[in-house]
């Protein structure tokens, strides 16, 4: 919940907001088409429907630069569009023409905008009624894209958004190194036969599942246009498979994403990858070398509180929310459901990496969560503790203006997914937003002009601490070894980077047992451009190496890193670590962190404690050696890095 302050909720800030608004300038990109949203929907309210709202994340109005006006993009009579800004400084497109649009769930009605720049989230997509003002959202499906100039791949997902099982096909993409006339690119010129399949996206989506692909070799210049078509397979509906097919397809700039460098395009080369490239790269071995010591700050994990709803979701499972009708007239409705929208982005973002849960939107008449508006209530939002549905109460009025709805609904659905008030958390901490510590916040702290708080690193524990990593991103294959010979154990492990990365993986880990030291281990192989620390003692993830691991506090590391991003594993990539010891394998974890992304953990065979009969061969035969290696090993206690010589 979020308590109100006592003495002083005002209305202070409305007008605060609106000079925010209009201090956002639009960008000054040049007016060339570099994104489009081009998507079909279902009118599946027995009202009929006046128009057809579009909110897209930012104040991007003015880099709007066509669309909702033609028969293609509007399916309206006489179809107009109209640009605004929303109350909470995102941008409302509205389509609507000289008729209105009778329900059926068969048939899509075709709307689209395009514009310049970086192609903006769509955060809402809302059919208005003619006999009630309240806005039904009508999620179907999402194309999205995001561009990585450091290693010139673009992904591209799309995610099933609807009420129903939808099934996806002809998914495909074509790349040119221009830019493509709108006219170009319909789909009675350009069909979906024209692209480059994606075969393995062609297949049945539970409501929210999301799949991607990678696309690499992208050039800052180039644009990708994507397209899929799809079909509702669902029940609730009564859609026969093959029935209601829509589609949605977009052409996205890779430029618009990221500023290239200018001198790196021109020799590459343009080529597209999609899953289990193994690009094997040089490798070298490399002596022990010790480099300064490392200090290492053991912090205390963060306290997580689990809150009343910590039990109540499977892992991966997708939240159905209701939202009664807001009081107020059509644009302070519009606002609440934005605010919603917003507040259901906000987690949904910030659970990506875990696979945790996905909030959607529903008319559902059993949702599981239904929102509820309440006006002069005891708090600004608050969540019942029960189930079936989960009631979320949100002031409506008292001061409050549509940003501060926001505020408050993005920390109640924190509560709603499962999370307690915790300090460690901005979001979640008991007096979030308020700007007197310890007390609840006022209106006008809630009301604030400020940018919202992003799903931020806190979130991020907070959703970890509740269901933990599901995305396997990497791996240590099964064709990691262990082996002995020339009186030592060799170690060889081959990591992966599996395709869902966004960024490389730059570091990979082994746990080993309590007592084992850097001078134990000896011979490293690393991929070009990879060093090595060693760690003595307790290592916790919040340490300056931010170890992504899972697991309590780990005995002993060994560490590989990439000494730059562009060193590290690309999604697809396989490459090889190794290094040799006097101790015999025992099994133990194995870890990977990327900027983005934990991974998995494996299990390895790592140097353990010595075992009888490694001891005995060490007095028999290597003496020398392992003299040699154990002159190095009883170092500092913490932390020790190596590094190649050369
Ligand atoms: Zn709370």
């Amino acid at each position: 919940m979020t308590a109100k302050a006592k003495p002083s909720h005002t209305f202070v800030a409305v007008a605060a907001g609106l000079a925010a608004l209009a201090l956002a300038a639009p960008s000054a990109r040049a007016a060339a088409v570099t994104w489009m949203i081009n998507e079909d929907y279902q009118q599946r309210d027995a009202r009929d429907a006046t128009d057809f709202h579009m909110f897209l994340a930012g104040d991007v109005g003015a880099r709007i630069t066509g669309g909702g006006t033609t028969g293609v993009t509007n399916p309206f009579a006489d179809p107009k569009v109209a640009i605004g800004k929303t109350m909470i400084g995102n941008t409302q497109v509205t389509f609507s023409g000289s008729n209105k649009i009778a329900m059926d769930p068969k048939a899509n009605r075709h709307f689209g905008v395009y514009g310049s720049g970086a192609k903006p989230a769509v955060r809402l997509k809302a059919w208005s009624y003619a006999t009630s003002p309240f806005l039904q959202p009508v999620p179907v499906a999402n194309l999205g894209f995001s561009y990585s100039p450091s290693t010139d791949t673009m992904t591209v997902s799309v995610q099933n958004l609807s009420d129903d099982q939808i099934a996806a096909s002809d998914v495909g993409f074509l790349v040119f190194s221009s830019e493509q006339p709108i006219e170009a690119l319909n789909r009675t010129s350009l069909p979906p036969s024209s692209f480059n399949p994606i075969s393995f996206l062609d297949h049945q989506y539970g409501v929210g599942d999301q799949a991607s692909f990678t696309l690499t070799g992208i050039l800052p210049t180039d644009f990708v246009v994507a397209y899929a078509t799809l079909q509702f397979a669902g029940l609730s509906l009564a859609n026969g498979y093959g029935d209601g097919t829509a589609g949605e397809w977009a052409q996205v700039s890779a430029a618009s994403q990221a500023v290239p460098e200018p001198g790196l395009w021109a020799q590459m080369v343009l080529g597209f990858l999609v899953l289990g490239l193994a690009v094997r790269r040089r490798r070298r071995l490399v002596g022990l070398a010790l480099l300064s010591g490392l200090a290492l700050a053991a912090q205390p994990a963060a306290a997580w509180e689990r809150g009343n709803h910590a039990g109540d979701w499977t892992k991966g499972g997708t939240i159905k929310v209701a939202v009664d009708t807001p009081p107020g007239d059509a644009a302070q409705q519009a606002a609440y459901l934005e605010a919603v929208a917003e507040a259901m982005a906000e987690w949904n973002d910030a659970q990506k990496p875990f696979g945790g849960l996905k909030l959607v939107l529903t008319t559902d008449p059993n949702p599981d969560v239904r929102v509820r508006w309440a006006n002069k209530a005891a708090e600004w939002g608050s969540v019942a503790p029960g189930k079936g549905p989960v009631v979320l109460t949100q002031e409506a009025d008292d001061g409050l203006n549509a940003r501060g709805v926001t505020r408050s609904l993005k920390h109640e659905f924190g509560h709603v997914e499962g999370l307690g008030h915790s300090a460690a958390s901005a979001l979640m901490k008991a007096d979030a937003y308020s700007s007197t510590p310890g007390q609840a916040p006022s209106a006008a702290d809630l009301n604030s002009a400020d940018p919202f708080i992003g799903p931020t690193a806190d979130d991020l524990a907070g959703k970890k601490a509740l269901w933990g990593t599901v995305e396997k991103l990497s791996k240590s294959t099964a064709s990691s070894t262990t082996s002995f010979g020339g009186g030592l154990w060799h170690y060889d492990y081959v990591l992966q980077a599996l395709a869902g990365y966004t960024d490389p993986v730059t570091r990979f880990t082994l746990d080993l047992p309590h007592g084992t030291q850097l001078g134990d281990l000896a011979n490293f192989l690393l991929p070009q451009g990879w060093a090595v620390q060693f760690f003595s003692g307790d290592v916790t993830r919040s340490g300056p190496e931010k170890f992504l691991d899972d697991e309590a506090s780990s005995p002993s590391l060994l560490s590989f890193y990439a000494l730059s991003s562009s060193f590290g594993l690309q999604p697809g990539q396989l490459d090889e670590f190794g290094f040799a010891s006097l101790l015999s394998p025992t099994m133990t974890r194995a870890f990977t962190n990327s900027p983005s992304y934990d991974s998995d953990e494996s299990q390895v065979s790592a140097p353990g404690i010595p075992e009888p009969a490694t001891w005995a061969l060490m007095v028999l035969g290597v003496g020398l050696a392992g003299a040699a290696l154990r002159r190095n090993s009883r170092r500092s206690p913490s932390g020790e890095a190596v590094r190649a010589a050369d």
